[in-house]
Parts: structure tokens; C-alpha cells; sequence
């Protein structure tokens, strides 16, 4: 009898395991794949789209196109409960879904819920598919503000100005940080791109916590901030279908996994990327979703070919990222090292244009 795989959300991992499908696969298996969106948005991209350098085609992955290609089934749909006790998922509009292996890639879900007034009146990065509509409200608005002085509030600020400066928008984009920006940086980094915000005009408020928001101020401590539209950009919450389906989570709401990536309460259940906990290594980072991308292709063969041995991941022990700042701008950030310049631009578009190559062949 055929076995099927479902993969739950096109998030990095699961699609890097579908890729290689056809080639490594046993012939009795068929997959699905379930993700709410059509279109899987490359959020590594967004601050070159929201600077102008690329085109919706140019971050974006037609799921349904790639499916087909792959050999596998591509549902519309959002997951909203697992059954694990009956190997069954059902979708937000009441389908059920059997599977003999599941694997969840369903990233994480944006932060500030608990920030009055924020639901109500902010944007979000996610989901990914309304991040264009996003982008678009942020670059036409006079008073553009972008919450989280992380990687992300950076990058985008600074390709959002561009941006405005291109198309003679007078007045700045304003970036408020609860903690300095970049706080998990050097000082030497931190005074890097804080200069660099200077001299690009953008407004900064850093160490200021937003109490609330409502419909044109922002309220921060003694601070008043007016907006015409604010991101919120800072933190993630996880997705809530892993507590509800009585799954192992960590104190937050991750999915608990082992290094196999299995689900610590059921070996059947698969997860990765930024939904999951790993329970050896509780504090992984992003540049080790590659080396999860190849640990659960290779766990996903073996389980269906009934092998026990899994393979275990471990994360790099050197982390790195490069980030852009626009205007053809790079920060690389390896360990200790650390440069602002036009190569690590060069490399990042290099790396976010071979990761999509490999998705969106005609
Ligand atoms: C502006 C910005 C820049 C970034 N730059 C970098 C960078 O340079 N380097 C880096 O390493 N990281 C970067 N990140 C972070 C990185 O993009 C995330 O860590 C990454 O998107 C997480 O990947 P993922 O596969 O876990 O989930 P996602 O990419 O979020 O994918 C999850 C998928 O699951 C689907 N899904 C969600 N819920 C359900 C459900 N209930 N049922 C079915 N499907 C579902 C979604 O539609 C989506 O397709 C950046 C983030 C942002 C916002």
C-alpha cells in the first residue's frame, strides 16, 4: 500500500526536502503539500523589494508550479488541528487530510499582541503573501515608522528610505527600538549602523518600549510619536496548532523536537525552521535551516524505508548573516569579523537569487 507525506507549510526546509523528491523517494510514496498561500514569499528578499531592485516575481515561489514539477499534490489551505492519535490534519475549511508522516515547516507567528492598540492599527511582515500590499502602504505614506531594531527593522528602514528618497518623498522613515538596535551585536557594529541611519536621515529612537498605539500616535514612555503607518517588526510569537494538538511544546509554544527533528510526542511528526524548538540545542540560528533542510530529507527517507537509525543535527558552531543596507550596501557579520561594503551586497543578492533559482525553474 502507498504511504503518504504531508508537508505542512512551504516554509525553507520542506521545500529544500521536495526538491530532491523525485530522486530519492521510494517509488510507493506520494506527498502533499498544504500552505494557505499560492505563492510562498521570500521574506530574506523584502528589503531589496521595498527598496525598488526587485520585481513580486522576483521574491516569490509559485508553490502550486513547483508541486506539479516535483511530482506531489498542493493544497490552498491553512492547517488548523492535527489529530495524532488518528494520523489526520484538518484545514480551516473543514477538509481531513490522512498521512502516514508529517512534516511542519510553519515559521512562527508575529509578535505584539500584547501592545495595546497594536493588533489594531499595525502592519505586520507576516503573513509573507500581504507583505507587498504592506510595502506598498509603507512607501507611500508620509509618516512611515518601523518598530524592531532587529535585523529585519534595520534592513528594511534603511531600504524603505531609499526607496522614498528615489521617488522625492520629503519626510523620513522613523525607527523606534525597545532595546539599542542591533542589541545582540558589538558596540563597534552597533555605532556602524547607527551612523549609517544618521547619515541616511533616518529618525531614531532606541531604547524606548511602545506602551500602545492608537490610530496616529505612538506612545512610548514620555515619547509621542505620530505615524501614518507603522510596522511592527520586532519579535515572533509561535503558531498555536502544536499546543492545541496536545503536542510536546517548549515554555513559549514551540514544537518541542529532538535532534532527529521528530516531535518529542510522536516520531511520526516532523518539524523544522522557525516553528520548533530543538531540544538539545534550544538556542539554534537561522543560518543552520540549510543543515535542518538536510537532516529531515535524509530522516524522511529513512523513516518511510522503516530504517531506526535517524540522523542528528547539530548546529554550526560559527554563525553568520550578511544583511542589506541598501543602496548597494552590505553588513557581514561572521563571528568576530564583521565589514560594511559593496561585496557583501554582492554576495547576499548572489545567495537570495541562487536560494530561488532552485524554486522557480520554468
Ligand atoms: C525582512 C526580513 C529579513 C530576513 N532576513 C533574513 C536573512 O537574511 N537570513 C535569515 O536567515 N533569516 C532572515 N529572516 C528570517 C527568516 O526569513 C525566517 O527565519 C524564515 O522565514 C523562517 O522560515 P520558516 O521556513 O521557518 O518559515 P516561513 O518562511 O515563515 O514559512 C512558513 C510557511 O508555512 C505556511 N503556514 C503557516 N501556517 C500554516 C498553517 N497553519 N498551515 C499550513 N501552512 C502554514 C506559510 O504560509 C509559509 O508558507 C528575515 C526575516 C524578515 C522578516
Amino acid at each position: 500500500m502507498s504511504q503518504h507525506v504531508l508537508f505542512v507549510g512551504a516554509g525553507q526546509t520542506n521545500l529544500s526536502v521536495l526538491k530532491n523528491w523525485k530522486k530519492r523517494a521510494p517509488n510507493h510514496v506520494e506527498w502533499t503539500l498544504v500552505s494557505p498561500s499560492r505563492y510562498h514569499y521570500y521574506s530574506e528578499m523584502f528589503s531589496g523589494y521595498i527598496e525598488g531592485k526587485y520585481s513580486l516575481e522576483d521574491i516569490r515561489i509559485d508553490i502550486k508550479a513547483f508541486c506539479q514539477q516535483h511530482g506531489g499534490r498542493f493544497i490552498e489551505e491553512k492547517i488548523t488541528a492535527i489529530d495524532k492519535n488518528r494520523n489526520i490534519v484538518l484545514t480551516e475549511s473543514g477538509k481531513s487530510i490522512q498521512y502516514d508522516l508529517l512534516s511542519a515547516d510553519i515559521g512562527s507567528r508575529h509578535a505584539g499582541g500584547s501592545v495595546q492598540g497594536v493588533r489594531e492599527h499595525a502592519l505586520f511582515v507576516k503573513p509573507h503573501n500581504e507583505f507587498p500590499t504592506t510595502a506598498d502602504k509603507l512607501q507611500r505614506t508620509e509618516y512611515p515608522v518601523i518598530v524592531g531594531g532587529g535585523f529585519s527593522g534595520v534592513e528594511l528602514a534603511l531600504s524603505l528610505q531609499v526607496w522614498r528618497q528615489k521617488h522625492d518623498m520629503k519626510t523620513p522613515v522613523t525607527l523606534v527600538s525597545a532595546t539599542s538596535i542591533l542589541p545582540n551585536e558589538k558596540q563597534d557594529v552597533r555605532e556602524q549602523v547607527r551612523n549609517l541611519l544618521d547619515e541616511r536621515k533616518i529618525l531614531i529612537y532606541e531604547n524606548t518600549p511602545v506602551d500602545s498605539l492608537d490610530a496616529q500616535i505612538i506612545h512610548a514612555g514620555n515619547e509621542m510619536i505620530s505615524y501614518g503607518e507603522v510596522l511592527w517588526a520586532e519579535g515572533n510569537e509561535p503558531p498555536l496548532l502544536f499546543d492545541y494538538a496536545n503536542l510536546p511544546v517548549d515554555e513559549k509554544g514551540y514544537l518541542l523536537v529532538s535532534s532527529t527533528l521528530q516531535s518529542l510526542g510522536d516520531p511520526a511528526i516532523f518539524g523544522s525552521g522557525d516553528c520548533v524548538t530543538i531540544e538539545e540545542y534550544p538556542v539554534w540560528r537561522k543560518d543552520d535551516v540549510i543543515r535542518q533542510g538536510e537532516i529531515l530529507e535524509e530522516n524522511i527517507i529513512r523513516a518511510l524505508k522503516n530504517k531506526q537509525r535517524l540522523k542528528r543535527f547539530q548546529p554550526k558552531k560559527k554563525h553568520g548573516a550578511v544583511l542589506n543596507l541598501g543602496l548597494k550596501q552590505g553588513l557581514y557579520l561572521n563571528g568576530d569579523k564583521h565589514s560594511i561594503s559593496r561585496r557583501a551586497w554582492k554576495w547576499k543578492t548572489q545567495m537570495d537569487k541562487n536560494f530561488m533559482k532552485q524554486f522557480n525553474k520554468s
